[in-house]
């Protein structure tokens, strides 16, 4: 069986700029600048300007010229995307965009940087920028007609014992240092989790209003939090878990999203114990975007949806480089 990482476009920059092109631009080339779509040659033989590494310079991949008449600008295919302005060859963020969408429980900064070469540094950049590219900018609603959408929350976090003594919880409230997540499930569908400041019916409602289609039949636990939202829903069930009704009707359950939350824990506890607050919606959009793209898809078709995504996102990823200063 031939292994996905002889795949020329991991290893080989030129290679790696077509296997994207052939993704962002299945109809050939558009000119990032002006949007023309004929007139455009690419660049060949061209290198960077000299550097003491480099004396000679390196050789320039993907590079493309627009011969509209008011533009005649320089660009490639990682223009305006979260791969822009970044040293690192377009060969490892391929790599780097497969290693985190096949993980089912992610990969750490650390392994990151073991594997591609690279500073620990740029890997924490890198998975950061991927996991905006994993992000949908414009998800449509979760459920709809004769659909079931579960609801649950969830505590996340690293354990005490692996943090900071400075950073470690005051008390031995455990609850203390957690996050709160609130996640949404389609069953046999997409995922969606929000980090929310506290659980109450307002927070939660909040985000059950916002995210699932009032079509849906929703499925919470017993919790006080859910009855005022569920009534605004086709129909509402509330598992009682401690009544052991999952035996007692199949239809009433909350097995998928108990079953995210468990790939989320393992992935959040296990490899991602120094996750902080500022950074966890990321995460989140992490996980959400593996499972939402669980069912049918593969490692490789996984990979390329996630490369879809890495259009658009310039300014979302430009808070992410802000954020490490803090
Ligand atoms: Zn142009």
């Amino acid at each position: 069986m031939k292994s996905i990482l002889t795949e020329k476009h991991f290893y080989d920059e030129a290679a790696a700029y077509e296997y994207v092109e052939a993704r962002i631009w299945p109809n050939g080339p558009v000119c990032t600048h002006c949007g023309a779509t004929d007139r455009i040659y690419p660049l060949k033989n061209v290198r960077s300007k000299p550097s003491k590494k480099n004396p000679e310079g390196v050789e320039r991949h993907g590079l493309w010229k627009c011969y509209a008449k008011e533009c005649r600008k320089q660009f490639s295919v990682t223009v305006g995307t979260v791969f822009e302005d970044s040293k690192v060859p377009l060969n490892k963020w391929l790599l780097a965009t497969y290693l985190m969408s096949s993980s089912k429980k992610g990969i750490s900064a650390h392994q990151l940087h073991r594997t591609l070469g690279v500073t620990y540094k740029t890997a924490w950049f890198m998975a950061h920028r991927i996991r905006e590219a994993m992000n949908p900018s414009d998800p449509g609603p979760l459920g709809g007609e004769g659909k079931v959408v579960e609801v649950d929350e969830a505590y996340v976090g690293g354990k005490e014992s692996n943090k900071h003594r400075n950073k470690r919880s005051p008390t031995k409230d455990r609850l203390y240092t957690k996050q709160i997540v609130v996640t949404l499930v389609e069953r046999g569908g997409p995922v969606r989790s929000f980090h929310v400041a506290n659980v109450t019916s307002k927070t939660v409602g909040k985000v059950i209003r916002t995210t699932a289609s009032r079509a849906s039949h929703l499925m919470t636990d017993s919790a006080r939090l859910y009855p005022k939202v569920g009534r605004e829903f086709a129909a509402h069930s509330a598992v009682d878990h401690s009544a052991g009704e999952y035996v007692r009707n199949f239809v009433h359950h909350s097995n998928t999203v108990e079953n995210y939350f468990s790939i989320l824990k393992r992935g959040i506890t296990g490899m991602f114990h120094h996750v902080s607050e500022a950074h966890l919606g990321r995460y989140l959009a992490e996980f959400d975007f593996r499972y939402s793209n669980r069912v049918g898809v593969d490692d490789e078709a996984r990979t390329n949806e996630a490369l879809r995504g890495i259009e658009g996102k310039r300014l979302t990823y430009r808070r992410t480089d802000e954020a490490k200063v803090a």
